[in-house]
């Protein structure tokens, strides 16, 4: 199988919603009339980003799943995107479970996969996504206000608690609560939906793919505010229950991988937030406020301060 048969084998499907897709120089997509186009990219390296010994199946979905998440983050509807490949070889039999993988989320989540690059190298996934917000609606990291409350989706450090048994910690997890863990880390879902309907809600959002203090703090740097973040409100994945509370902190805090959704909103839009839960069969949690200052404080049930060892990932990190 050479360059282009792989190309044509695993990666060309007829356009629908670009003008062109995968074949020629470039696609050419039109978004519609009223719209932005949210573009973000992301890459995976092997080692680094996920174990050699990954699912081929759920590396295509989650490759893909991460920079939906982005364009959810933004209240943007996916329509395209590239994917950039460099493989150690054609194995034929891990690229169609790839393949597989990555399209049952493309098609899921109405993108389309519209061109890329294929080469030969250690193994590294770098996919583009392209979603349109109608102008003016995206939400942004920049416009929470203080006295806001803070918010999250879903229920966080499940997938951290997945990430430090890979890295061959003992957790004291059952069989059935690391398979959880280890498919919330796997197959994490992008919160295409809520971030959509948060348009006009919230007034800044972000994916948590860091950790929630980590994450939070680039809120309030790019808002120019600061945060307190109730712990007894963090909805903390069940399956870490019988963890140590330090280590349930550090996991729900500032574990990352989540791809869960924060957003800030005034309080007074709260009731509107909950019915959007009951609508939408998500958790949404209110798990602190936005206030004067600047960083991201942790307080227990009872205001004494919470510490955590590590905030969230840093590549650079010394
Ligand atoms: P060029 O040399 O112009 O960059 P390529 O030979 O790399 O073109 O690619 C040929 C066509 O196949 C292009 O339309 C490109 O976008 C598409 N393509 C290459 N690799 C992939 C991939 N992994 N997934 C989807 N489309 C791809
Ligand atoms: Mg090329």
């Amino acid at each position: 199988m050479n360059e282009f048969e792989l190309i044509a084998r695993y990666f060309q499907r007829p356009a629908k919603r670009a003008l062109l897709g995968v074949g020629d120089d470039c696609a050419l997509l039109a978004p519609r009339p009223g719209m932005a186009l949210a573009v973000s990219v992301d890459m995976l390296v092997e080692g680094r980003h996920f174990f050699a010994d990954v699912d081929p199946e759920a590396l295509g979905h989650k490759a893909l799943a991460v920079n939906l998440s982005d364009l959810a983050a933004m209240g943007a509807q996916p329509a395209w995107c590239t994917l950039a490949l460099a493989l150690p070889r054609a194995d034929a039999d891990w690229l169609a479970a790839f393949a597989r993988g990555f399209y049952a989320l493309a098609e899921a989540s109405g993108i389309e996969l519209v061109g890329g690059d294929t080469t030969r190298g250690p193994l590294t996934i770098s996919i583009q996504v392209a979603g349109e917000v109608p102008l003016g609606q995206p939400l942004l990291r920049s416009g929470a206000q203080p006295g806001d409350e803070v918010w999250v989706s879903g229920e966080l450090g499940a997938a951290a608690a997945a990430v430090m048994v890979r890295q061959g910690q003992q957790l004291v997890l059952d069989a059935s609560a690391m398979a959880h863990c280890a498919e919330r880390l796997d197959r994490p879902t992008p919160r295409l939906e809520l971030g959509q309907r948060l348009r006009g809600l919230a007034t800044a959002a972000l994916d948590l793919s860091d950790g929630l203090v980590g994450d939070l703090a680039h809120i309030c740097e790019r808002s120019s505010c600061g945060a307190v973040l109730d712990w007894s409100r963090i909805p903390r994945s069940p399956m870490l229950a019988g963890l140590p509370e330090p280590l349930q902190q550090q996991l729900a805090l500032a574990g990352g991988d989540d791809y869960e959704l924060c957003f800030t909103a005034p309080a007074a839009r709260s009731a509107r937030i909950r019915e959007l839960a009951q609508a939408l069969g998500l958790p949404l949690s209110c798990v602190g406020r936005i206030e004067v200052g600047s960083g991201v404080r942790v307080e227990d049930g009872r205001a004494q301060a919470v510490t955590l060892a590590q905030h969230g990932y840093d590549h650079f990190a010394a």
